[in-house]
């Protein structure tokens, strides 16, 4: 039986969302339908509302869902009716990338995330009067009641936690902690700076303490968000305009520059200029969404210190372990991310959008009633 549903439908680039009633498929072998509880907005999703990559429209976007199962396909293992799940980023399964357990890498990521449909090229939404409606993005199109979903990208949580605030950790938030944890893995000690303090910025900076690094220092242009910043555990709060980068490393004791750098922003010029600022053998990750523009790096002064500049998707995460390692520093008090969470209700979504576009919320999470 298809499923009747709401879901907030983006009929056309740059324009704002419309609730409307949608008609959800039926599962097919290896996919849920999962009635959501809570998702986040993040700001891919504005890049993609904006039209600025090519998925097509009308199309339900929302990727950052929780909820709980209602159906699951005939092929799927492991999850069944009533399990509480966090639905992350989509991927293929079987390439050399989601062979080795780094599906952030997947050889086929874009189409999987991006696609607008299933891989072969249908979608598992459509209005009433049956046309179809782009689904499956980021393999969940969450901003919804309910989705059609991947059991791959859905991964079972606890019951006991509070739904309604974990779809975040699909996205923004592994990105930032993913970062420090999975992929720059500083020592204990190590400087960090993390440029731009969002939900991703914030989230790194919080994994820099269960990492154990020394210097911590938040880098913006808004000094609530540093603030906010220090309050989670930043050593140091820097304001972007005041100084360079390694002006800034050497007020704080740095004079070689950091061990870490995490850009957030997407801008290739603050990335440019932050370079200088990279201690020998410090790495760079670059984990913003990116427009448009080059970096361009110094080669000998790259060659000579062993300085690395690498990019980093969704925190290099495999969401199956690493959700479940974050929610176990979650309940062990050393990652709360749940102090950047704002709830709105779903009907809210435009305001929710404008609140988290216009910096006042770090991280809106719409209700889903
Ligand atoms: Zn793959
Ligand atoms: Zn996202």
């Amino acid at each position: 039986m298809p499923t009747a549903a709401r879901a907030a439908v983006f009929r056309q680039p740059g324009a704002p969302p419309v609730i409307e009633p949608v008609v959800l498929d039926d599962p097919r072998a290896d996919e849920l339908v999962v009635r959501l509880v809570g998702v986040g907005v993040c700001h891919t999703d504005m890049v993609l509302r904006d039209g600025h990559l090519p998925l097509p429209f009308p199309v339900v976007l929302g990727h950052e869902g929780s909820g709980v199962v209602e159906q699951v396909g005939a092929g799927v293992i492991g999850l069944a009716p009533g399990d509480h799940v966090v639905l992350s980023f989509d991927s293929c399964g079987h390439c050399p990338s989601c062979d080795d357990h780094a599906p952030a890498y997947c050889h086929d990521w874009f189409a999987y995330n991006f696609g607008g449909g299933r891989s072969d090229g249908t979608t598992a939404l459509a209005a009433p009067d049956g046309t179809a409606i782009h689904s499956h993005v980021f393999g969940q199109s969450s901003f919804a009641t309910h989705a059609v979903v991947h059991a791959r990208n859905a991964v079972k949580v606890d019951a006991d936690l509070p739904l309604d605030l974990l779809g975040p950790l699909g996205c923004g938030i592994q990105t930032g902690a993913g970062a420090v944890l999975n992929e720059l893995r500083p020592r204990a000690g190590a400087s960090i700076a993390v440029i731009g303090t969002g939900a991703v910025g914030l989230s790194a900076i919080m994994a820099c303490g269960i990492a154990g690094a020394g210097v911590v220092a938040a880098v913006d242009i808004n000094p609530a968000r540093v603030a906010l910043a220090q309050e989670l555990g930043a050593t140091h709060g820097f304001d972007a305009r005041a100084a360079s980068l390694a002006d800034h490393a050497r007020a704080a004791g740095l004079p070689q520059g950091f061990d870490c750098v995490i850009d957030t922003t997407g801008r290739p010029d603050v990335v440019n200029a932050a370079m200088a600022a990279l201690a020998p053998r410090g790495q760079m990750a670059l984990v913003g969404a990116y427009g448009p523009g080059d970096i361009a790096a110094d080669a000998t002064f790259l060659m000579s210190g062993g300085r690395v500049i690498r990019g980093v998707v969704e925190g290099g995460a495999d969401p199956q372990v690493f959700i479940p390692e974050l929610l176990a520093h979650y309940r062990a008090g050393r990652f709360p991310f749940d102090k950047l969470v704002r709830f709105f209700a779903f009907d809210e979504i435009a305001e929710a959008i404008a609140q988290g576009e216009a910096g006042h919320v770090v991280k809106p999470v719409l209700r889903i009633a």
